[in-house]
Protein backbone atom coordinates (compact mmCIF):
# COMPACT_ATOMS: atom_id res chain seq x y z
CA UNK A 1 0.00 0.00 0.00
CA UNK A 2 1.23 3.57 -0.78
CA UNK A 3 2.06 6.02 1.50
CA UNK A 4 -0.76 8.20 2.34
CA UNK A 5 -0.46 12.17 2.22
CA UNK A 6 -0.07 13.89 5.04
CA UNK A 7 -2.04 16.39 5.27
CA UNK A 8 -1.72 19.37 7.95
CA UNK A 9 -4.32 20.78 10.38
CA UNK A 10 -4.12 23.88 13.06
CA UNK A 11 -5.94 23.43 15.73
CA UNK A 12 -6.94 27.09 17.19
CA UNK A 13 -8.59 26.02 20.51
CA UNK A 14 -8.87 29.75 21.87
CA UNK A 15 -11.10 30.55 24.74
CA UNK A 16 -13.95 29.34 27.15
CA UNK A 17 -15.61 26.15 26.01
CA UNK A 18 -13.46 26.84 22.94
CA UNK A 19 -10.93 23.69 23.88
CA UNK A 20 -13.60 21.69 25.59
CA UNK A 21 -15.17 21.44 21.88
CA UNK A 22 -12.28 21.25 19.67
CA UNK A 23 -10.93 18.31 21.56
CA UNK A 24 -14.22 16.35 20.33
CA UNK A 25 -13.64 17.74 17.02
CA UNK A 26 -9.94 16.92 16.83
CA UNK A 27 -10.56 13.33 18.13
CA UNK A 28 -13.31 12.88 15.30
CA UNK A 29 -10.64 13.61 12.99
CA UNK A 30 -8.59 11.16 14.22
CA UNK A 31 -10.82 8.52 13.88
CA UNK A 32 -11.87 9.54 10.36
CA UNK A 33 -7.87 9.20 9.83
CA UNK A 34 -7.45 5.93 11.30
CA UNK A 35 -10.56 4.36 9.43
CA UNK A 36 -10.08 5.97 5.93
CA UNK A 37 -5.91 4.90 6.38
CA UNK A 38 -5.27 9.05 5.85
CA UNK A 39 -2.47 10.60 7.80
CA UNK A 40 -3.39 13.75 9.95
CA UNK A 41 -0.77 15.89 11.57
CA UNK A 42 -2.46 18.32 14.11
CA UNK A 43 -0.54 21.18 14.97
CA UNK A 44 -1.55 23.23 18.18
CA UNK A 45 -1.70 27.32 18.29
CA UNK A 46 -2.65 30.43 20.10
CA UNK A 47 -5.65 32.89 19.24
CA UNK A 48 -7.71 35.39 21.51
CA UNK A 49 -7.26 35.86 25.08
CA UNK A 50 -5.48 32.86 25.32
CA UNK A 51 -2.78 34.20 22.93
CA UNK A 52 -2.94 37.63 25.05
CA UNK A 53 -2.51 36.39 27.99
CA UNK A 54 0.86 33.89 26.93
CA UNK A 55 2.04 37.03 24.29
CA UNK A 56 0.17 39.87 24.79
CA UNK A 57 -1.41 39.35 21.08
CA UNK A 58 -4.72 38.08 20.24
CA UNK A 59 -2.99 36.61 16.66
CA UNK A 60 0.63 36.36 17.24
CA UNK A 61 2.70 36.02 14.13
CA UNK A 62 3.65 32.27 15.09
CA UNK A 63 0.18 31.34 15.00
CA UNK A 64 -0.12 33.12 11.80
CA UNK A 65 2.80 31.13 10.21
CA UNK A 66 1.24 28.10 11.03
CA UNK A 67 -1.88 28.84 10.11
CA UNK A 68 0.23 29.61 6.38
CA UNK A 69 1.74 26.05 6.66
CA UNK A 70 -1.47 24.06 7.05
CA UNK A 71 -4.04 22.94 4.83
CA UNK A 72 -7.05 23.62 7.08
CA UNK A 73 -8.15 24.78 9.95
CA UNK A 74 -10.13 24.23 13.04
CA UNK A 75 -10.90 26.73 15.43
CA UNK A 76 -13.11 26.41 18.93
CA UNK A 77 -14.48 30.46 19.77
CA UNK A 78 -12.67 33.60 20.89
CA UNK A 79 -13.45 35.82 23.32
CA UNK A 80 -13.30 36.33 27.77
CA UNK A 81 -15.99 38.24 29.61
CA UNK A 82 -12.91 40.60 30.60
CA UNK A 83 -12.85 42.46 27.44
CA UNK A 84 -16.47 42.76 26.69
CA UNK A 85 -17.41 44.92 30.36
CA UNK A 86 -14.46 47.25 29.16
CA UNK A 87 -15.47 48.86 25.96
CA UNK A 88 -11.89 50.59 26.90
CA UNK A 89 -9.38 47.93 26.21
CA UNK A 90 -7.13 48.74 23.14
CA UNK A 91 -6.12 44.78 22.85
CA UNK A 92 -8.87 42.21 22.35
CA UNK A 93 -9.26 38.78 21.47
CA UNK A 94 -11.90 38.96 18.61
CA UNK A 95 -8.93 41.60 16.93
CA UNK A 96 -7.21 37.86 16.41
CA UNK A 97 -10.29 36.53 14.31
CA UNK A 98 -10.97 39.36 12.43
CA UNK A 99 -6.82 39.06 11.45
CA UNK A 100 -6.62 35.56 10.48
CA UNK A 101 -9.85 36.04 7.84
CA UNK A 102 -7.83 39.11 6.74
CA UNK A 103 -4.40 37.63 6.50
CA UNK A 104 -5.85 34.38 5.01
CA UNK A 105 -8.31 36.22 2.27
CA UNK A 106 -11.02 34.16 3.92
CA UNK A 107 -13.73 36.02 1.47
CA UNK A 108 -16.46 33.08 1.33
CA UNK A 109 -18.77 32.53 4.55
CA UNK A 110 -20.29 28.92 4.30
CA UNK A 111 -22.89 28.67 6.53
CA UNK A 112 -25.06 24.87 6.03
CA UNK A 113 -28.37 25.18 7.77
CA UNK A 114 -30.22 21.73 8.43
CA UNK A 115 -32.22 19.76 10.72
CA UNK A 116 -31.79 16.96 12.15
CA UNK A 117 -34.65 15.10 11.58
CA UNK A 118 -34.88 13.70 15.51
CA UNK A 119 -35.17 17.44 16.36
CA UNK A 120 -38.17 18.77 14.48
CA UNK A 121 -40.36 18.60 17.51
CA UNK A 122 -38.05 20.62 18.69
CA UNK A 123 -38.15 23.60 16.94
CA UNK A 124 -40.79 27.06 17.34
CA UNK A 125 -41.88 26.45 13.72
CA UNK A 126 -44.04 23.59 12.28
CA UNK A 127 -42.29 20.90 11.37
CA UNK A 128 -44.43 20.56 8.38
CA UNK A 129 -42.29 23.46 7.47
CA UNK A 130 -39.14 22.28 8.37
CA UNK A 131 -38.83 19.04 7.66
CA UNK A 132 -36.22 18.58 4.66
CA UNK A 133 -34.77 21.88 4.84
CA UNK A 134 -31.18 21.88 3.96
CA UNK A 135 -29.64 25.73 3.04
CA UNK A 136 -26.05 25.98 1.93
CA UNK A 137 -25.60 30.20 2.39
CA UNK A 138 -22.47 31.96 0.73
CA UNK A 139 -22.20 34.85 2.35
CA UNK A 140 -19.18 37.16 1.41
CA UNK A 141 -16.87 37.92 3.70
CA UNK A 142 -14.64 40.48 3.30
CA UNK A 143 -16.30 43.08 1.12
CA UNK A 144 -19.28 45.37 1.10
CA UNK A 145 -20.32 47.88 3.91
CA UNK A 146 -18.65 46.76 6.72
CA UNK A 147 -15.29 47.48 4.67
CA UNK A 148 -16.44 50.67 2.76
CA UNK A 149 -15.57 54.26 3.63
CA UNK A 150 -17.39 55.92 6.66
CA UNK A 151 -17.62 58.59 8.50
CA UNK A 152 -19.18 61.04 11.16
CA UNK A 153 -19.54 64.66 10.81
CA UNK A 154 -18.04 67.30 13.04
CA UNK A 155 -21.24 67.89 14.85
CA UNK A 156 -22.04 64.28 15.26
CA UNK A 157 -25.39 64.65 14.02
CA UNK A 158 -24.97 62.78 10.91
CA UNK A 159 -22.63 59.89 9.64
CA UNK A 160 -22.60 57.38 6.52
CA UNK A 161 -20.99 53.91 5.44
CA UNK A 162 -20.75 53.46 2.06
CA UNK A 163 -21.87 49.75 0.11
CA UNK A 164 -19.29 48.93 -2.74
CA UNK A 165 -18.43 45.62 -4.59
CA UNK A 166 -16.42 44.99 -7.90
CA UNK A 167 -16.59 42.46 -10.32
CA UNK A 168 -13.87 40.58 -9.09
CA UNK A 169 -15.30 40.01 -5.71
CA UNK A 170 -18.76 39.37 -6.73
CA UNK A 171 -17.22 36.74 -9.29
CA UNK A 172 -15.29 34.94 -7.11
CA UNK A 173 -18.22 33.86 -4.22
CA UNK A 174 -20.35 33.18 -7.43
CA UNK A 175 -18.33 30.84 -9.07
CA UNK A 176 -17.76 28.98 -5.41
CA UNK A 177 -21.41 29.01 -5.10
CA UNK A 178 -22.02 27.36 -8.71
CA UNK A 179 -19.68 25.09 -8.09
CA UNK A 180 -21.47 23.72 -4.84
CA UNK A 181 -24.88 23.71 -6.35
CA UNK A 182 -23.38 21.52 -9.08
CA UNK A 183 -23.02 18.81 -6.32
CA UNK A 184 -26.41 19.76 -4.75
CA UNK A 185 -30.04 20.04 -6.09
CA UNK A 186 -28.31 22.89 -8.74
CA UNK A 187 -30.41 25.87 -7.66
CA UNK A 188 -28.85 29.20 -6.56
CA UNK A 189 -30.62 31.85 -5.03
CA UNK A 190 -28.28 35.44 -5.13
CA UNK A 191 -29.96 37.65 -2.99
CA UNK A 192 -30.08 41.35 -3.16
CA UNK A 193 -31.52 44.97 -3.46
CA UNK A 194 -31.53 45.49 -7.05
CA UNK A 195 -34.36 47.26 -7.41
CA UNK A 196 -32.49 50.76 -4.81
CA UNK A 197 -28.76 50.09 -4.77
CA UNK A 198 -26.44 50.27 -7.37
CA UNK A 199 -23.94 47.74 -5.81
CA UNK A 200 -26.68 45.39 -6.11
CA UNK A 201 -27.25 45.99 -9.87
CA UNK A 202 -23.46 44.96 -10.05
CA UNK A 203 -24.34 42.06 -8.35
CA UNK A 204 -26.98 40.89 -10.14
CA UNK A 205 -24.93 41.47 -13.44
CA UNK A 206 -22.17 40.09 -12.02
CA UNK A 207 -23.66 36.78 -10.96
CA UNK A 208 -26.00 36.64 -14.22
CA UNK A 209 -22.42 36.19 -16.28
CA UNK A 210 -21.11 33.23 -13.98
CA UNK A 211 -24.22 31.40 -13.82
CA UNK A 212 -24.05 31.65 -18.04
CA UNK A 213 -20.83 28.88 -17.51
CA UNK A 214 -23.02 26.73 -15.10
CA UNK A 215 -26.22 25.79 -17.49
CA UNK A 216 -27.24 22.93 -15.32
CA UNK A 217 -27.51 25.44 -12.30
CA UNK A 218 -31.19 27.46 -11.87
CA UNK A 219 -30.57 30.81 -10.75
CA UNK A 220 -33.11 32.80 -9.08
CA UNK A 221 -33.22 36.39 -8.06
CA UNK A 222 -34.69 37.25 -4.73
CA UNK A 223 -34.91 41.15 -3.12
CA UNK A 224 -33.29 40.71 0.47
CA UNK A 225 -36.48 42.09 1.83
CA UNK A 226 -38.76 39.04 0.54
CA UNK A 227 -35.93 36.41 1.27
CA UNK A 228 -36.39 37.58 4.56
CA UNK A 229 -40.14 36.04 4.72
CA UNK A 230 -39.46 33.22 2.67
CA UNK A 231 -36.98 31.68 4.59
CA UNK A 232 -39.31 31.20 7.57
CA UNK A 233 -42.87 30.64 4.78
CA UNK A 234 -40.88 28.00 3.03
CA UNK A 235 -37.16 27.39 3.93
CA UNK A 236 -37.32 24.09 1.38
CA UNK A 237 -37.51 25.94 -1.27
CA UNK A 238 -33.69 27.23 -1.14
CA UNK A 239 -30.66 24.91 -2.03
CA UNK A 240 -27.26 26.98 -2.07
CA UNK A 241 -27.61 31.08 -1.22
CA UNK A 242 -25.54 33.91 -2.55
CA UNK A 243 -25.47 37.11 -0.78
CA UNK A 244 -23.25 39.99 0.26
CA UNK A 245 -21.54 40.69 3.43
CA UNK A 246 -24.10 42.43 5.55
CA UNK A 247 -27.94 40.73 4.28
CA UNK A 248 -25.64 37.51 4.83
CA UNK A 249 -24.57 38.64 8.69
CA UNK A 250 -28.99 39.22 8.85
CA UNK A 251 -30.25 36.40 7.06
CA UNK A 252 -27.63 33.99 8.22
CA UNK A 253 -28.38 34.45 12.00
CA UNK A 254 -32.22 34.50 11.38
CA UNK A 255 -31.76 31.13 9.62
CA UNK A 256 -29.91 29.50 11.92
CA UNK A 257 -33.27 28.91 14.29
CA UNK A 258 -34.04 26.85 11.85
CA UNK A 259 -31.51 24.70 13.35
CA UNK A 260 -32.42 24.82 16.80
CA UNK A 261 -29.38 25.23 18.94
CA UNK A 262 -26.44 27.26 18.34
CA UNK A 263 -24.50 24.37 19.74
CA UNK A 264 -25.52 23.10 16.23
CA UNK A 265 -24.14 25.00 13.89
CA UNK A 266 -21.06 24.75 11.77
CA UNK A 267 -18.73 27.42 9.43
CA UNK A 268 -16.52 27.55 7.16
CA UNK A 269 -14.53 30.46 5.68
CA UNK A 270 -12.92 29.87 2.26
CA UNK A 271 -10.05 31.76 -0.01
CA UNK A 272 -7.76 31.25 -1.94
CA UNK A 273 -5.35 29.35 0.37
CA UNK A 274 -6.35 27.06 3.23
CA UNK A 275 -9.74 26.62 4.47
CA UNK A 276 -10.64 27.99 8.32
CA UNK A 277 -13.67 25.65 9.89
CA UNK A 278 -15.20 26.69 13.20
CA UNK A 279 -18.91 26.35 15.32
CA UNK A 280 -21.11 29.97 14.91
CA UNK A 281 -21.34 30.17 18.50
CA UNK A 282 -18.90 32.40 20.81
CA UNK A 283 -16.66 30.83 24.08
CA UNK A 284 -19.52 30.59 26.12
CA UNK A 285 -17.68 31.98 29.24
CA UNK A 286 -21.47 31.26 31.40
CA UNK A 287 -21.01 27.41 30.72
CA UNK A 288 -16.97 26.98 30.01
CA UNK A 289 -15.10 24.27 32.38
CA UNK A 290 -19.03 22.80 33.47
CA UNK A 291 -18.99 19.77 30.98
CA UNK A 292 -22.06 21.57 29.56
CA UNK A 293 -20.96 22.51 25.90
CA UNK A 294 -22.48 20.72 23.11
CA UNK A 295 -19.40 20.11 20.90
CA UNK A 296 -21.34 19.04 17.92
CA UNK A 297 -21.48 22.15 16.03
CA UNK A 298 -17.48 22.15 16.32
CA UNK A 299 -17.91 18.31 15.31
CA UNK A 300 -19.73 19.23 12.23
CA UNK A 301 -17.37 22.04 11.75
CA UNK A 302 -15.20 19.26 11.04
CA UNK A 303 -17.20 17.29 8.98
CA UNK A 304 -17.00 20.37 6.65
CA UNK A 305 -13.16 20.83 6.66
CA UNK A 306 -13.08 16.81 5.52
CA UNK A 307 -15.51 17.91 2.80
CA UNK A 308 -14.13 21.53 1.29
CA UNK A 309 -10.55 21.56 2.03
CA UNK A 310 -9.86 17.78 1.53
CA UNK A 311 -12.66 16.39 -1.08
CA UNK A 312 -13.71 13.42 1.39
CA UNK A 313 -17.25 13.59 0.64
CA UNK A 314 -17.55 10.26 2.36
CA UNK A 315 -15.73 10.54 5.62
CA UNK A 316 -17.45 13.86 6.35
CA UNK A 317 -21.20 12.71 5.75
CA UNK A 318 -19.91 9.31 7.57
CA UNK A 319 -19.22 12.04 10.66
CA UNK A 320 -22.52 13.84 10.33
CA UNK A 321 -24.76 10.49 10.30
CA UNK A 322 -23.01 9.55 13.29
CA UNK A 323 -24.30 12.76 15.03
CA UNK A 324 -27.63 12.73 13.58
CA UNK A 325 -28.06 8.95 14.46
CA UNK A 326 -27.02 9.51 18.50
CA UNK A 327 -29.95 12.42 18.26
CA UNK A 328 -31.87 9.67 16.86
CA UNK A 329 -31.41 7.24 20.02
CA UNK A 330 -32.62 10.13 21.94
CA UNK A 331 -29.50 11.73 23.92
CA UNK A 332 -29.29 15.13 24.11
CA UNK A 333 -26.85 17.93 25.79
CA UNK A 334 -28.07 20.57 28.02
CA UNK A 335 -28.66 23.17 25.19
CA UNK A 336 -31.27 20.54 23.50
CA UNK A 337 -33.07 19.21 26.45
CA UNK A 338 -35.96 21.38 26.19
CA UNK A 339 -36.45 18.81 23.27
CA UNK A 340 -39.57 16.18 24.15
CA UNK A 341 -38.05 13.64 22.24
CA UNK A 342 -34.93 13.33 24.28
CA UNK A 343 -36.17 10.87 26.85
CA UNK A 344 -34.12 12.50 29.67
CA UNK A 345 -30.97 11.31 28.55
CA UNK A 346 -28.94 14.32 28.84
CA UNK A 347 -25.62 13.62 28.27
CA UNK A 348 -22.17 16.32 29.33
CA UNK A 349 -19.18 16.89 27.00
CA UNK A 350 -17.57 14.41 27.81
CA UNK A 351 -20.54 11.88 27.44
CA UNK A 352 -21.75 13.25 24.15
CA UNK A 353 -18.62 13.04 22.68
CA UNK A 354 -17.80 9.86 23.21
CA UNK A 355 -21.37 9.07 22.09
CA UNK A 356 -20.61 10.25 18.75
CA UNK A 357 -17.22 8.59 18.31
CA UNK A 358 -18.43 5.34 19.19
CA UNK A 359 -20.89 5.44 16.32
CA UNK A 360 -18.19 6.75 14.06
CA UNK A 361 -16.07 3.89 15.25
CA UNK A 362 -18.73 1.36 14.50
CA UNK A 363 -20.11 2.86 11.11
CA UNK A 364 -15.77 2.93 10.08
CA UNK A 365 -15.43 -0.68 10.80
CA UNK A 366 -18.53 -1.85 9.25
CA UNK A 367 -17.94 0.21 5.52
CA UNK A 368 -13.98 0.45 5.19
CA UNK A 369 -12.32 -2.09 3.83
CA UNK A 370 -8.91 -0.98 4.07
P1 LIG B 1 -22.07 32.62 22.82
O1 LIG B 1 -22.33 32.01 21.50
O2 LIG B 1 -20.75 32.37 23.42
O3 LIG B 1 -23.19 32.14 23.86
C1 LIG B 1 -24.58 32.46 23.71
C2 LIG B 1 -25.42 31.45 24.54
O4 LIG B 1 -25.40 30.19 23.89
C3 LIG B 1 -24.84 31.21 25.94
O5 LIG B 1 -25.92 31.04 26.83
C4 LIG B 1 -24.07 29.92 25.81
O6 LIG B 1 -23.98 29.18 27.01
C5 LIG B 1 -24.85 29.18 24.73
N1 LIG B 1 -23.96 28.35 23.91
C6 LIG B 1 -23.08 28.78 22.98
N2 LIG B 1 -22.42 27.75 22.45
C7 LIG B 1 -22.88 26.64 23.05
C8 LIG B 1 -22.59 25.25 22.95
N3 LIG B 1 -21.66 24.78 22.10
N4 LIG B 1 -23.26 24.39 23.73
C9 LIG B 1 -24.21 24.81 24.58
N5 LIG B 1 -24.53 26.12 24.74
C10 LIG B 1 -23.88 27.02 23.98
O7 LIG B 1 -22.31 34.19 22.64
P2 LIG B 1 -22.11 35.38 23.68
O8 LIG B 1 -22.50 34.94 25.06
O9 LIG B 1 -22.79 36.54 23.08
O10 LIG B 1 -20.55 35.68 23.66
C11 LIG B 1 -19.59 35.13 24.57
C12 LIG B 1 -18.20 35.50 24.09
O11 LIG B 1 -17.93 34.89 22.83
C13 LIG B 1 -18.00 37.00 23.87
O12 LIG B 1 -16.73 37.35 24.35
C14 LIG B 1 -18.11 37.17 22.37
O13 LIG B 1 -17.37 38.29 21.93
C15 LIG B 1 -17.50 35.87 21.88
N6 LIG B 1 -17.96 35.43 20.54
C16 LIG B 1 -17.02 34.81 19.77
C17 LIG B 1 -17.39 34.28 18.54
C18 LIG B 1 -16.35 33.53 17.74
O14 LIG B 1 -15.32 33.17 18.29
N7 LIG B 1 -16.58 33.27 16.46
C19 LIG B 1 -18.71 34.38 18.09
C20 LIG B 1 -19.65 35.00 18.93
C21 LIG B 1 -19.26 35.51 20.16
Amino acid sequence: MSEPQIRRIAILAGDGIGPEVTYWGKEALKMIAQGFNHQFVFEEALIGHAAIEATGDPLPEETLTTCKGVHAILLGAVGHPKYDNDPHAIVRPEQGLLKIRKQLGLFANLRPIKIFDALLGASSLKESILKGTDILFYRELTGGIYFGTRAKSEDGLSAYDTMSYSFMEVERIARKAFEAAKGRRKIVHSIDKANVLDSSRLWRATVNKIAAEYPEVALHHMFVDNMAMQLIRDPKQFDVVITGNMFGDILTDEASQISGSLGLLPSASLGKLVGLYEPVHGSAPDIAGKNMANPMATMLSAAMLLRHSFEMEEEAKLLEDSIAQILEEGYRTKDLANDQTAHGMICGTDQIGKHILEKLESKLFQSVVI
